[in-house]
């Protein structure tokens, strides 16, 4: 047993709002049959806020509440996490980390048909181009399990998927 962990494996699912995470979180699940977890609806579903985040024009999370709510879930393994944001989470509760990316002009697209405008449309598309998400990940996690994947089109989706499931499947192997 690797590093002595006996739980299966937990996947987290990161990037920029617009960049797929729900897509591709929700169809690796039902793939590898995972438990898939989006922590928005989580926060929502128990009220797990703590305020209200002006630049991004959303309520901040409680984020303590988040873990305790989370925790048993996750110490069980096998989940697909979805979020917007990494750092805050244990390191200890994620054995993989994959962080969507998407160009300027896919994303404006996107977000726009998400009624997204103004200011918030502008901050997460900066957030974008400042790869903030990528820099947090690398940051809180093992630089080996940190994977940025391109996530612009249906075929790299799919490609994205192959790859998450393959893993799972060597993963599955070799513990
Ligand atoms: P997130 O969960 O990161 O906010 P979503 O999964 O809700 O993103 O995706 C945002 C929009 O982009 C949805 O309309 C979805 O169908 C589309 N989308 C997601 N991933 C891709 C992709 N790889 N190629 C094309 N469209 C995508």
């Amino acid at each position: 047993m690797a590093e002595g962990n006996p739980r299966g494996p937990n996947i987290l699912i990161t990037g920029t709002p617009g960049t797929g995470k729900t897509t591709l979180g929700s169809e690796v699940s039902q793939r590898v049959g995972f438990n898939y977890i989006n922590v928005g609806d989580v926060a929502k579903q128990h009220d797990l806020y703590d305020g209200w985040d002006d630049k991004y024009q959303c309520p901040v999370l409680d984020e303590d509440r988040v873990i305790d709510e989370l925790e048993e879930v996750m110490s069980s393994g096998r989940n697909v996490v979805d979020y917007h944001g990494c750092d805050f989470f244990p390191e200890r509760w994620f054995d993989i980390v994959i962080v969507l990316r998407t160009n300027n002009h896919e994303l404006y697209e996107r977000l726009e048909k998400r009624g997204y405008s103004g200011k918030k449309l502008e901050e997460n598309i900066q957030c974008e181009i400042f790869q903030t998400i990528l820099d947090e990940a690398r940051e809180a996690y093992k630089p080996e399990i940190v994977h940025e994947v391109p996530s612009n089109t249906p075929d790299e989706m799919e490609d994205n998927l192959d790859k998450i499931s393959a893993w799972v499947h060597e993963w599955n192997i070799s513990h």
